[in-house]
């Protein structure tokens, strides 16, 4: 565990559940629990951003549009502010899409980040497809 996600553990968690980040998306990034819906993992997606863990981001990407690297590490992290989860929609067994909302500023400047995420689940685990912006 590093030491940004340790100082998590008596906060809310990042997604903007009222749990605590251990009984939350931790569960996911520090414990490889399995996401059971599209939903979770996208939350679980939002915080690893708020992480700078872009080796879970990596892991949760579908092979066939992952990137071979984000290059956070070598970025200052982005201020994340809150994410809004609007639309969860389960079209088959494998496949869902999320809409969300997530803040973020840079430069102090408030941003928002507005998609409908594509998912698809492979040998019971979802996977990040891609994403529109509406
Ligand atoms: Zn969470």
């Amino acid at each position: 565990m590093n030491t940004q996600s340790a100082n998590l553990k008596t906060l809310h968690c990042p997604c903007g559940n009222s749990k605590q980040y251990s009984d939350c998306c931790g569960r996911y990034l520090d414990q490889g629990e399995v996401a059971v819906t599209a939903e979770h993992l996208m939350r679980s997606r939002y915080t690893a951003y708020t992480l700078n863990r872009e080796d879970y981001l990596l892991a949760t990407w579908h092979h066939s549009t992952r990137p071979t690297s984000l290059g956070l590490a070598s970025q200052p992290p982005n201020q994340w502010s809150g994410l809004t989860v609007k639309r969860h929609e389960q079209s088959a067994p494998d496949r869902a899409i999320v809409e969300f909302v997530a803040r973020y500023k840079i430069n102090g400047r408030a941003h928002r980040l507005h998609e409908i995420s594509r998912f698809v689940r492979e040998d019971e685990s979802w996977f990040y497809v891609d994403g529109d912006i509406p």
